[in-house]
């Protein structure tokens, strides 16, 4: 029997293209809570580091640049700010899915997040979306889920996306394959926080169905699930 009752909260956590984003933000809309998008918190912050040139290592200079920046996350508009600076176009460059992911793998950036978005739901139930929340930052979630594709599936969705911003001469299939395998790699294999699927959390394989399907699919087991728990969504 659990002793007390769990979080109003949605874990949704994968590997970067399993199509968790989309699902992440159209399952929000739909039961009408709130959507948190960490993955775009550990964007900001690294852009923002490497453009003040901040070392991507331990020590002194990330110790006082985390104690002094003025970070913001402005729910449900997924609007991000460093210091006054909106960086909600910028972090979705292709680069920037790079160095986030190694400056993720920071003990002190991870306690930093931590502490930020265990704080940010209060009393509002939500979606939250990244790598490690049903894991570390909201183990006691009421519905959890592990969203994964095909590395294939996902380089190709990732190269369809990117098509909209780059020319087809600019980007290739196999580049972005062989960065979305170096980046699940190191998800997985760092210390702290590694991508992984909570022992409770259902997964749910994308590769064949729509994003509607899948919606509606996470939608009715988020409901069953949110009655079965008393929790009102
Ligand atoms: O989800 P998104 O691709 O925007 O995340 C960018 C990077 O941030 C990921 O590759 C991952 O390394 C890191 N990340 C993380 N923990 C989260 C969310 C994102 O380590 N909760």
């Amino acid at each position: 029997m659990r002793k007390e009752k769990p979080v109003a909260l949605v874990a949704i956590d994968g590997p970067s293209g399993s199509g968790k984003s989309a699902l992440a933000k159209e399952l929000a809309l739909g039961l009408g809570i709130l959507y948190i998008d960490t993955g775009a918190m550990y964007r900001a912050l690294g852009l923002v580091a490497k453009n003040r040139g901040i070392p991507f290592e331990e020590g002194g200079a990330l110790t006082t640049f985390l104690e002094e920046i003025h970070f913001k996350y402005a729910d449900g508009k997924g609007l991000v700010s460093v210091d006054g600076e909106d960086l909600t176009e910028a972090i979705r460059e292709h680069s920037v899915s790079e160095l986030a992911s190694v400056f993720s793998a920071l003990p002190s950036v991870r306690r930093y997040l931590g502490q930020f978005q265990r704080a940010l739901p209060g009393q509002r139930p939500c979606v939250m979306e990244g790598r490690d929340v049903g894991t570390v930052i909201f183990p006691d979630a009421f519905c959890k889920f592990f969203i994964t594709a095909s590395v294939e599936t996902r380089a190709r969705r990732r190269y369809e996306q990117l098509l909209g911003k780059y020319s087809p001469g600019d980007i290739s299939l196999e580049a972005i394959l062989q960065d979305q395998r170096k980046r699940d790699e190191r998800d997985k294999a760092r210390n702290h926080a590694p991508l992984a699927r909570a022992p409770d959390a259902e997964i749910i394989d994308t590769s064949d169905y729509t994003l509607h399907e899948v919606t509606a699919l996470v939608a009715k087991k988020v409901r069953k699930r949110a009655l079965e728990e008393g929790i009102s969504l």
